[in-house]
């Protein structure tokens, strides 16, 4: 459920033209709906209404302040994988203690940041780090809770390259290393061993792919509490997939809730997600425009204004996206195969082969459907190219919640060294 339809021929979100956000911003531009957030937080927050439940959203998917900030608004916390995403939920007005600090590699300074900020939970994921972090917390007089991120040796997600609870990946410790590892903990001076975690992968369609893991996070929670223990939290991550195509029907977030209840049954916990893909995925389309139409050995390349540094699903996991036309096709328009491709100079820039689209031409404006989640956070300025605008769009409101840098922007944090002879 999206907020994303044809009125009066054009494709509008919520209120607002996406012609008019093009006129405003310019191409290639991101842009959010505010309702659609809304909607997708509280269906999942409403599902948990009777139980102490953190609903920490993943910020990796869209870090952008406006988006983040919206979901703060409605109470939602923050899972974080870097100092500065924990600054932009803090920035965004996330409470300190509705944060968890998740990623394998957290570096002294972004455990302090942490510390200092007195975030809910870190999210420990080998005993090197949890040494660390208990030298710095008693360093600094304090006591970090933690929560192993338990790696369950199941295979899930939607894709090789976004599946993350198998042997073979770096995430988590191993399912058989949890007892001596919550022991480890209990005898370090700056960790509190309050929880488990999980998190098994992205774009997962089936809520029974997670049913394997989470039963074994309750039965550790159940062991480690038998043997004294005071674990009074379960993570059980994000990863609940959301339809790229029609036809594509992942299990719905009350059937995700209704799992969840079931597993953890009569368990006294708090309960924690970290939804990521499920918040932002349908809530933002990225607009582009036609530059050119090439016609070339019997193939036609659509060449747009977007390319793989402004949204690299396609390239990074062969991710399908939905292309449609702002402006809705002639009646009786035929629709034939093009290859949709971007300005840059690689070949993996393109997002579509032989897509069946109707008549494109140059200036014609497209919006790839639901970029909300992985579209802006994972662009780059490769080929120098300023990084991708965004707005937000609330009823008939627009907002430009992250402005295309300038030309002088984007060089200013660069310089020739002093040895090169200046003109
Ligand atoms: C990426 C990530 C998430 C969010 O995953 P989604 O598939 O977007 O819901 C949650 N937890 C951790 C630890 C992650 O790395």
């Amino acid at each position: 459920m999206h907020h994303f339809a044809y009125r009066n021929g054009v494709l509008h979100c919520e209120d607002v033209s996406l012609e008019a956000v093009a006129r405003e911003l310019g191409t290639p531009a991101y842009v959010y709906s505010d309702a659609t957030l809304r909607r997708h937080y509280s269906v999942l927050a409403d599902a948990f209404a009777n139980r102490n439940v953190l609903i920490a959203y993943a910020v990796k998917a869209n870090s952008n302040l406006g988006v983040i900030a919206t979901l703060a608004e409605m109470g939602a916390g923050a899972d974080v994988v870097s100092g500065g995403e924990l600054m932009k939920a803090m920035e965004a007005g996330v409470p300190a203690n509705r944060i968890v600090f998740s990623g394998v590699a957290k570096t002294a300074e972004e455990m302090k940041i942490g510390l200092t900020r007195g975030i809910h939970q870190f999210n420990v994921e080998s005993l090197p780090e949890l040494h660390r972090l208990s030298k710095i917390a008693s360093e600094m007089g304090k006591r970090a809770p933690i929560a192993f991120r338990v790696n369950p040796h199941v295979e899930a997600g939607g894709h090789a390259h976004i599946s993350t609870g198998s042997a073979e990946h770096k995430f988590g410790i191993a399912w058989h290393e949890a007892d001596a590892f919550y022991d480890e903990a209990s005898r370090l001076p700056g960790i509190d061993p309050v929880g488990i975690a999980v998190h098994i992968g992205s774009q997962i369609m089936r809520v029974e792919q997670f049913r394997a893991a989470w039963e074994k996070v309750v039965a550790l929670v159940r062991r480690l509490r038998d043997r004294g223990f005071a674990i009074s939290r379960v993570d059980f991550g994000g990863g609940l997939g959301v339809p790229y195509k029609d036809g594509e029907d992942p299990d719905s977030p009350l059937v995700y809730a209704n799992q969840a209840r079931d597993v953890l049954g009569s368990l006294d916990v708090q309960l924690i997600f970290e939804p990521g893909r499920l918040i932002a995925g349908n809530a933002g389309v990225l607009i582009s425009k036609v530059e050119y139409i090439k016609e070339r050995d019997g193939r036609t390349f659509v060449i747009l204004d977007a390319g793989m540094n402004d949204l690299m699903r396609p390239a990074l996991y062969s991710a399908y996206h939905e292309v449609l036309p702002v402006r809705t096709p002639a009646l009786g328009a035929t629709r034939s195969p093009v290859d949709l491709v971007g300005p840059i100079c690689e070949s993996t820039d393109r997002f579509a082969k032989d897509r069946s689209m109707p008549p494109l031409h140059e200036g014609d404006l497209v919006a790839f459907m639901t970029a909300g989640a992985y579209g802006a956070t994972l662009s780059s300025q490769y080929n120098s190219r300023p990084l991708v605008a965004e707005a937000l769009v609330r009823g008939d409101a627009c907002v430009v919640v992250r402005r295309r840098p300038t030309f002088d922007e984007m060089i200013a944090l660069e310089r020739a060294p002093d040895w090169i002879a200046s003109g």
